[in-house]
């Protein structure tokens, strides 16, 4: 009995997509991932599911698997949910590039899961890096090649890419025998992603949103220039459909075929998140948040930059690696 319908998208190998994700990154914290305490990931994904949510995001390097795994099987367990019912969506972290390490990296997801299989399974970054973090020039068509693999041996269902830029997503489907369904992108009233997502779109390639609320919400717990929640463009909308500023930007997302990927841990967002699928905005309220775009990323390891598949723009001042300090 859940509360919320979520709508499904087709994607191009058949198979659907719940219209919105859970995220489930918690953060870095000195080098590593952050996980929570006393299972509360779990009992948050737990009761998403119960919510109506059918989709959660997640990726090697979050640290989160294992609890979305338990939190899955759990309210298959209670018969809330048949695995088929869910759709989980996760990742291959950079240190796995090479074809022989994709395989160990899937076995590994799948151990920490506790499922039989993943619904989908992004390359996280085109960056290929060795054990210490240094470069690896491994090529992401190889890596590519091995993910095909993954779905011919039924490890996940379907494969797709996270942030690639156009010219890297044309590579791929140039030289792939399994098209990427999924493209995994930084998509908030920032940076709208204009280009990107025409292109995908006229590839058939569904485009998830990663970072849906962009300035409206603190970052690594500071604030950053741009729209906040009291925005009049985004009160005076949120007025108009009895909705909050955060739910207007994540119809926003919905009305232009992005899956938006929300994160939280409080039970009242989690309602909040995903009580967007009752209303719709119209082309002008969509046109006036674009406006809002100074394609601005708050995803941008900079220090990356020289890695010959770094796939955004350089900038003067690298920050420093995280990974190897
Ligand atoms: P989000 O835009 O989802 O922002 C999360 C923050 O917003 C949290 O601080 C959360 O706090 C707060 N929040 C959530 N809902 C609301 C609301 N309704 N009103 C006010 N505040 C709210 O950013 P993320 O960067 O976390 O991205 C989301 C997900 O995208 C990640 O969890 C991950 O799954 C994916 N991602 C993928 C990347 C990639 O490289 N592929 C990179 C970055 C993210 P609280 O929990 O307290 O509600």
């Amino acid at each position: 009995s859940a509360t919320i319908d979520v709508p499904k998208l087709k994607m191009l190998d058949g198979r659907e997509m719940p219209a919105i994700a859970l995220g489930t990154y918690l953060g870095f914290d000195k080098g590593g991932a952050v996980t929570s305490k006393d299972k509360q990931l779990r009992n948050v994904v737990m009761e998403a599911i119960d919510l109506g949510y059918r989709h959660f995001d997640t990726a090697a390097i979050y640290n989160t698997e294992e609890e979305v795994g338990e939190a899955i099987r759990m309210k298959i367990e209670e018969g809330v949910i048949k695995r088929e019912d869910v759709f989980l969506t996760t990742k291959l972290w950079n240190t796995h590039h090479k074809r022989e390490q994709v395989a160990v990296a899937m076995k590994e997801t799948l151990n920490k899961t506790g499922l039989d299989y993943v619904d989908l399974f992004l390359m996280h970054w085109p960056i290929g890096l060795n054990e210490d973090y240094s470069h690896s020039d491994t090529d992401y068509l190889e890596t590519w090649r091995a993910m095909e693999d993954m779905v011919k041996l039924g490890h996940t269902k379907s494969i797709g890419l996270s942030n690639f830029n156009k010219f890297q997503v044309a590579t791929v489907l140039q030289e792939c025998t399994i098209k990427p369904v999924a493209l995994q992108i930084e998509v908030h009233p920032q940076i709208i992603q204009e280009d990107l997502i025409t292109y995908a779109k006229d590839e058939g390639i569904i485009v998830m949103g990663y970072s849906p609320f962009g300035s409206l919400v603190k970052r690594f717990g500071m604030e950053f220039p741009g729209p906040k929640m009291d925005d009049p463009v985004l009160t005076s909308l949120a007025k108009k459909y009895e909705k909050t500023p955060a739910q207007i930007v994540l119809r926003w997302l919905v009305d232009r075929n992005v899956v938006p990927i929300p994160k939280t841990v409080s039970s009242k967002r989690l309602l909040e998140n995903i009580n967007i699928f009752d209303f719709k905005l119209n082309e002008d309220e969509i046109e006036k948040i674009n406006k809002f775009n100074s394609n601005t990323r708050y995803t941008l390891p900079s220090f990356w930059q020289k890695h010959p598949f770094y796939p955004f723009e350089m900038v003067p001042n690298p920050i420093p690696d995280p990974f190897r300090s």
